[in-house]
């Protein structure tokens, strides 16, 4: 077993660097480019508020789908476990995370789970608030609380970009809307899904993410649970099942504890009891997953011992 420390993870850094040539940056971001390619940063923060961090971990990227996991705690709190799931599943899905046919030949009622796009739509729309931007501000107090930081902010330019390209996402809502799925309106629950996708973030903030699922929803500043903690139990099982879209399975098995990813090569992990991890690796396989971030993630369940289901590398 490896002791964590800035040195180990510069260490991890350099090995899991040279996955990133088996992905691609994802260029309908604004400002990502192939420049971004190598980019790998990682930060670590323990219950003792420990930070330990390495590579470009200062680096801002949007959210994307690592968002998924906020909003789905903000409807858990807001309408509780039965009503949620019957807007959305809670079973894996094999197919992409954008997949459209999914939607239709599985079960027409509701969308496979929360964490592909179809079902955190589903979820949007069960956040409360009287207006739209109401239900963000909900969103980004509740974020900022958990990261214990009151600097982040939407990315205009990455907002436009999401509406601009959000034709797929537009189709997966409207045809929730056609089936009952979603009951609200549609261009607002969408609109609050890009919104969310486009908060700029950094390792230390994706981590704190992490800290707070793994630590009983204890806010970082009042010490004061936000959320009851059998929701982000709740939460943490379906990061396991579903967080890592179509290979969700392979990091059960390799890495062992809950995840969530998002196309912008970001990477949340919890730990429980122990730590919260954030990852930034631009470079993304074709299932929407960081590949240097994840060797990343495997390495240091490896070194650190954190598979949930049990550790080979002993003393
Ligand atoms: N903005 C992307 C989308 O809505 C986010 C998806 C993701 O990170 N997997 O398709």
């Amino acid at each position: 077993m490896r002791e964590l420390t800035n040195e180990y993870l510069e260490e991890a850094i350099e090995d899991s660097k040279p996955f990133a040539s088996d992905g691609n940056v994802n260029m309908s971001l604004p400002t990502f480019d192939e420049t971004m390619k190598d980019m790998l940063g990682v930060s670590i923060i323990t219950p003792e508020k420990e930070c330990y961090s390495a590579g470009d971990h200062k680096q801002y990227i949007p959210m994307q789908s690592t968002s998924k996991i906020i909003g789905l705690m903000l409807a858990l709190q807001d309408f509780g476990k039965d009503r949620v799931f019957q807007a959305v599943g809670m079973e894996p899905m094999g197919d992409f995370f954008n997949s459209i046919s999914s939607l239709e030949y599985h079960d027409t009622s509701k969308p496979f789970n929360p964490m592909i796009n179809a079902g955190a739509i589903a979820v949007s729309a069960l956040i409360k608030g009287q207006s739209p931007e109401n239900r963000f501000k909900r969103y980004m107090d509740f974020l900022k609380d958990i990261t214990d930081n009151d600097d982040l902010q939407i990315s205009e330019e990455v907002y436009e970009a999401e509406k601009a390209n959000g034709a797929r996402n537009r189709a997966l809502a409207y045809f929730m809307q056609s089936t009952g799925t979603l009951v609200t309106d549609v261009e607002e629950a969408l609109d609050l899904y890009f919104r969310m996708n486009s908060v700029m973030m950094c390792c230390d903030d994706f981590a704190r993410v992490g800290l707070f699922l793994a630590r009983g929803g204890r806010s970082p500043r009042e010490d004061e649970p936000l959320i009851p903690p059998h929701h982000l139990r709740t939460v943490k099982a379906i990061m396991m099942t579903s967080g890592m879209y179509n290979s969700s399975g392979h990091y059960a098995v390799e890495a062992g504890f809950p995840m969530k990813s998002g196309v912008s090569g970001s990477i949340i992990g919890a730990i429980p009891g122990r730590m919260g991890i954030g990852v930034i690796g631009p470079a993304i396989d074709k299932k929407g997953n960081s590949t240097a971030g994840g060797a990343l993630v495997k390495k240091l369940s490896l070194d650190l011992g954190l598979n949930m289901f049990g550790v080979d590398r002993i003393g």
